[in-house]
C-alpha cells in the first residue's frame, strides 16, 4: 500500500484541519497558508494524484459543484477564483488533487 497523502490523512482526521464541508466523495477545509481572506481546498476522498491522473468526469463535475457551494457558504457573492495547480510546472506541491477556492479580495490577472 502506498503511504497516505497529506490530504488523505486530513480527511481521515489523523491531521487536524478546519473542515467546512464533507460528503461521500470529497471534503473542503481551510488552507493552512491562505493566499486570500478566504482560501479553501476541495479534495476528493479518492487518492487521485492530479488532474492528469484519470479523473472521472462525474467526480470532476462534483468537485466543481462543491467549489461553488462552499464559495456560497462562505459568502463570496462578489466572485471568487478556482485554481487547480497540476504537476511541477503548474506549481502543485501536494500530490493529491485539490481545487483552491480563493476569495474575499480582488484577484489579479495573469496569475504568477
Ligand atoms: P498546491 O501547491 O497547489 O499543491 O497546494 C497545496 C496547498 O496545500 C497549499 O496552498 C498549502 O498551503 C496547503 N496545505 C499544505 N498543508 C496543509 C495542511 N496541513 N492543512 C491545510 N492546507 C495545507
Amino acid at each position: 500500500m502506498p503511504p497516505l497523502t497529506l490530504f488523505e490523512r486530513i480527511l481521515r482526521r489523523d491531521i487536524p484541519a478546519d473542515i467546512i464541508y464533507e460528503d461521500a466523495h470529497c471534503a473542503a477545509f481551510r488552507d493552512i497558508a491562505p493566499q486570500a481572506p478566504t482560501h479553501m481546498l476541495v479534495v476528493p476522498r479518492m487518492p487521485v494524484r492530479s488532474l492528469d491522473d484519470g479523473l472521472k468526469s462525474a467526480l470532476a463535475g462534483h468537485l466543481l459543484h462543491v467549489a461553488s457551494l462552499v464559495a456560497r457558504q462562505e459568502g463570496l457573492s462578489d466572485g471568487y477564483r478556482v485554481v487547480i495547480n497540476t504537476g511541477l510546472a503548474g506549481g502543485q506541491t501536494v500530490p493529491h488533487l485539490h481545487l483552491h477556492v480563493l476569495g474575499g479580495r480582488d484577484m489579479t490577472w495573469p496569475p504568477g
